[in-house]
């Protein structure tokens, strides 16, 4: 495999980009080696520069559902293209859209578009703050809401501690604004409410984790999540950026059967480019400035083309129900049987290979991985043409577009890269 074009481009684009990437995982820096850059995506495959073809099982970081270029949704670009790409004023096609999300995900009642999952987050959080007048956030360690200076924290050393910030660059006033707490350890979310219950605007959560490789939540330990906020007059926000769409069309929240005040949403939602939400009950959201006192605007919020991609790809969704059925017995097959010393997590069409046997419910067990062998494993994949998440620490995406002749080189493929990453 020559990958000499992706060498050129990456060296050319450290000069211009720090780091040569957009965003930082894409480096490659936990597996080492020269990131592939992408010529063009279809179904299930993508191509770098130097020609080499990948069965994708990155997906965008999970946008892609119906995987590369799926005719609804570059029809549908292509039509509103002629009508212009944005106009900075209300469109019908926003109000289709918000339409779409409520009548999909149980707990929204009104939504408001953005264009990040980071700025859903940082919006979900402030309207938290606002309407309750308190100021700390409970977060999980592992969990990933977005660069917002608040959230950056995953090292709680203990609730009577407030945490210190994972970045150079965020005010200790603004981290010490939140309690990150072990993932699946209702216990010590109670201590936390105990202790500071009054001051406590919200608990955010990923419902499902996916951003310290996917750990699903342990039976209760959402429902507890419920109970408690409730108890103690906090928010509950499930940040269903990742799973919402992907789980099931109502989410995880849909599949789990609990329903958070507030919800936010991004990657499929925009059917590849750049669109998210946050959503929620209706006396919450009508705080919003202009109905209500909490600010939060945005240029190309609701911008046309991405919109349109969002319905093509929501309205593919409610019309085809049977898609998630699908997108599990892709995901089960794939990752079925695999040898007992590594630990497979798996949610639907999410799932992650971690390089230790497990048990693995937080975020401490994640880190006990072995990071070298899932790096060598990583680049056993992508020479044998399978291009994984290039992170212990995120979850691999299925598409609808991958396909029996896929599922079967895939396997074949892991088996191989486990085999060789051992050696
Ligand atoms: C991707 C992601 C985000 C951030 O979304 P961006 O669009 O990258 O800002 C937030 N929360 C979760 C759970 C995510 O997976």
């Amino acid at each position: 495999m020559t990958t000499a074009q992706s060498e050129a481009l990456f060296h050319r684009a450290q000069q211009s980009i720090p780091g040569g990437v957009n965003s930082p995982v894409r480096a490659f820096r936990a597996v080492g080696g020269t990131p592939r850059f992408i010529a063009r995506g279809e179904g299930s495959h993508i191509f770098d520069v130097d020609g080499n073809e990948y069965i994708d099982y990155v997906c965008s970081w999970g946008p892609l559902l119906l995987g590369h270029r799926p005719k609804p949704v570059i029809d549908a670009i292509a039509s509103v293209l002629d009508l212009g790409t944005s106009f900075g004023a209300p469109t019908s096609r926003e109000v289709e859209l918000a339409e779409l999300i409520i009548d999909a995900v149980p707990s929204i009642e009104m939504v408001r578009l953005v264009n990040s999952g980071t700025e859903a987050c940082m919006s979900a959080l402030r309207l938290a703050r606002g309407v309750t007048g308190r100021e700390l956030t409970v977060k999980f360690e592992g969990c990933y809401h977005g660069h917002v200076d608040s959230l950056l924290v995953k090292a709680g050393s203990g609730i009577a501690t407030l945490s210190l910030p994972d970045t150079a660059g965020v005010p200790r006033c603004f981290s010490e604004t939140t309690l990150a707490l072990p993932f699946n350890d209702l216990d010590r979310v109670e201590t936390a409410f105990h202790e500071h219950g009054d001051r406590i605007a919200a608990v955010i959560v990923e419902p499902v984790a996916g951003n310290m490789g996917c750990i699903p939540p342990q039976p209760g330990f959402l429902q507890g999540l419920r109970r408690i906020s409730n108890h103690y007059g906090a928010l509950l926000i499930f940040d269903e950026v990742m799973t919402g769409f992907r789980l099931s069309r109502g989410g995880a929240q849909a599949l789990y059967g609990v329903a958070p005040d507030i919800t936010t949403l991004g990657k499929i939602i925009g059917g590849g480019l750049p669109i998210a939400a946050y959503g929620g009950r209706a006396d919450l959201m009508k705080r919003l400035a202009p109905a209500g006192p909490v600010y939060q605007a945005g240029t190309l919020s609701g911008n046309p083309v991405a919109v349109t991609a969002g319905i093509a790809m929501l309205r593919y969704l409610e019309q085809h129900p049977e898609v998630y059925e699908t997108l599990d017995k892709i995901s089960a097959e794939i990752v079925a049987g695999l040898p007992a010393d590594v630990r497979v997590n798996r949610a639907g069409s999410m799932f992650t290979i971690f390089f230790q046997p497990g048990p693995l419910a937080d975020y401490a067990a994640a880190r006990r991985s072995d990071t070298a062998r899932f790096g060598r494993f990583f680049h056993e994949l992508l020479n044998r043409g399978v291009y994984f998440p290039p992170s212990q620490f995120e979850a691999a995406f299925v598409s609808t577009e991958h396909r029996p002749d896929d599922v079967v080189f895939t396997r074949k493929a892991i088996r191989e890269a486990l085999a060789a990453a051992s050696a």
